[in-house]
């Protein structure tokens, strides 16, 4: 007997917006490539855990897949495939197209670098024989989570004679780890009078390094058997810490998370967990219409500021660089442009309910988010992407069944945030955010489910093939 359904129920169908759980929209072939697809985004995670080494991850994967280093006297093809790497910590992919440049370029642009500890110019020294490392934290971070977590140090050092001395310790197995102390609760009781804000302050996230004595040294013996140490791993001495750059991280390695394996617990996925399928969507178009760029820029965490952050001009000189190869005008091309800015977005934590507006917020295994404004205070600090570029993203999404939603960062006035979207939309490109939704953001254990993140390689894929 089938039970036929009223008018109003009927006009709902047609009418009403409701979101949906990518279980009950997804085919299962759909299902079974987002486990897979992200096998191999654990894989880049564990990998590639720095802007430096998603850099060069980014480029070993690229050259793998038959991209060479851009030279800007070559003469391209379309389909040819280039990397232009920017210092050593961001990188472009680009697949030449068959058009012109001229009519614009596709591009997809997430950020490789994520909040964590640098270490200060001195960062060594010893109090009441414990050797530590002083830092000073990058990006966003809730300090009283990075105590009594395992750490691991990524980086450089340069010696005054041009040596670069890589550094990555705390990985693999067998390695030593480093950590911060905090207060046991039984002495606690005054610090826990303080704010969450201030329940560790900066000063206080000193990372502890060791703890044994050089022998016959009257005094700095750990400092000087923590010198000696290093001097003999890497032959460098306390000034060289000037000139380094070194990264206090996790030392979590990627995992699945629930019983049912649905979702990818792991440091930095912001903004991983969009730079990865942007990487794997250059990698896997051919021969498309338009020139298609995939952009992994660094210091987004800290206002995409510096020569590697998206607010420098190297996106639009490279694209300048694009125009010169065939006589045509870089403004020209950069106005035919158009981004999706691939960053996260907060997804809603139930436990946290309050700080959201639960109409307007992204959702676990509902998609892809696009996001049309971030921001703070009356949209202060965004790119607002134009309705007639929004229908025309969404067009492209549906026309390939890729499950989307829409999301702001929390409620009006709760708080707010940017992305590299307003620097790529001051010069000209039509831009919009469009990402993956996390739990715990910024935070040393980030949590983004698998359907959603197979969803962000495919928005990447089809919006490179778009017209
Ligand atoms: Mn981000
Ligand atoms: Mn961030």
């Amino acid at each position: 007997m089938s039970e036929t359904k009223s008018e109003a129920e009927l006009l709902k169908e047609q009418l009403f917006y409701k979101p949906q759980h990518a279980d009950e929209v997804l085919s299962d072939a759909d299902k079974v490539s987002a486990d897979e697809f992200c096998e191999g985004y654990k894989d880049f995670l564990n990998a590639a855990k720095t802007e430096r080494e998603a850099t060069a991850e980014i480029i070993r994967m690229a050259e793998e897949n038959g991209f060479k280093k851009f030279s800007k006297n070559f003469g391209y093809e379309p389909g040819d495939k280039v990397y232009f790497p920017i210092h050593g910590k961001a990188v472009i992919l680009t697949v030449f197209g068959r058009r012109s440049v001229a009519e614009g370029v596709k591009i997809a642009a997430a950020h490789i670098d994520s909040p964590r500890l640098d270490l200060k110019p001195n960062p060594l020294y010893e109090d009441t024989e414990i050797g530590y490392f002083k830092t000073h934290y990058y990006g966003g971070i809730r300090k009283y989570q990075w105590p009594a977590i395992p750490l691991a140090l990524h980086g450089v050092v340069v010696k005054s004679n041009g040596e670069k001395v890589s550094v990555r310790i705390g990985e693999d197995a067998g390695d030593p780890k480093f950590v911060i102390s905090d207060l046991l609760p039984h002495l606690g009781a005054k610090q826990s009078k303080r704010s969450l804000a201030e329940g560790i302050q900066g000063e206080e996230l000193n990372i502890i390094i060791g703890s044994r004595k050089f022998n016959g040294c009257e005094s700095d013996a750990v400092k000087l058997a923590i010198l000696k140490a290093l001097n003999d791993k890497y032959g460098i001495t306390e000034r060289d810490f000037q000139s380094a750059e070194i990264e206090a991280i996790p030392a979590f390695k990627a995992d699945d998370i629930g019983f049912d394996r649905s979702m990818i617990g792991a440091y930095g996925q912001d903004d991983r967990v969009c730079a990865y399928p942007a990487v794997v969507a250059a990698l896997d178009i051919e021969n498309p219409e338009y020139t298609c760029l995939s952009v992994l820029t660094d210091k987004e965490e800290i206002g995409s500021e510096g020569n590697t952050g998206l607010e420098s001009r190297f996106l639009a000189q490279f694209i300048e660089d694009l125009a010169n190869l065939e006589s045509v005008d870089v403004n020209d091309a950069l106005r035919n442009s158009e981004c999706l800015s691939a960053d996260v977005n907060a997804a809603y934590d139930p436990t946290f309910s309050d700080v959201f507006e639960k109409r307007n917020s992204a959702f676990l295994n509902k998609g892809v988010v696009i996001t049309k404004y971030t921001g703070a205070r009356g949209k202060s600090g965004t790119n607002d992407a134009s309705a007639e570029y929004m229908g025309k993203v969404r067009g492209i999404l549906d026309g390939e069944n890729i499950l989307w939603q829409t999301g702001e960062l929390g409620k009006v006035d709760a708080g707010g945030g940017g992305t590299v979207a307003m620097y790529i939309s001051h010069l000209g490109v039509n831009t919009v955010d469009l990402g993956v939704p996390v739990l715990s953001m910024h935070s040393p254990y980030e949590l983004t489910a698998k359907y959603d993140i197979y969803m962000a390689y495919k928005a990447f894929c089809a919006f490179f093939k778009s017209k």
